[in-house]
């Protein structure tokens, strides 16, 4: 854990979110700032600062973050109407938390291309 990380003190239960879900690897829970209905962030519990500093050995988790994603997605009955999930990675990626973290966001028709 990263004491100056919000996300790590989210983990912890040091900072209070709106939590959908949790397990061993993962939690997720709503953005505080949500840009739609459903804003959801997918986050490991393990302090890995972007994508870009996953390792080999890390990728049956970035597999397991996608797949997560999905089943979210039902979970928040967005799924038949379809979402988005988005991964900021540093600073031209417009990362602003340094945890690595996936957004799942659906509930309206999404605007907006890729950069
Ligand atoms: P990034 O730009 O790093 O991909 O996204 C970080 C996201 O984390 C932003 O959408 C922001 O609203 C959200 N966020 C930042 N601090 C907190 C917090 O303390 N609680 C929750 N629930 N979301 C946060
Ligand atoms: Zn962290």
């Amino acid at each position: 854990m990263n004491e100056e990380c919000v996300f790590c003190r989210i983990v912890a239960g040091e900072l209070h979110s709106d939590m959908v879900y949790q397990d061993k690897d993962f939690v997720a829970f709503r953005d505080i700032s949500p840009q739609a209905p459903k804003h959801v962030l997918v986050v490991p519990r393990a302090h890995i600062k972007s994508l870009a500093d996953l390792t080999e050995a890390q990728e049956g988790l970035a597999g397991r973050l996608l797949f997560l994603a999905k089943k979210l997605a039902e979970k928040e009955g967005i799924s038949a109407n379809g979402y988005r999930v988005v991964i900021n990675c540093g600073s031209d990626g417009g990362q602003v938390v340094p945890h690595l973290h996936l957004h799942l966001l659906g509930g309206r028709k999404l605007s907006g291309r890729l950069g």
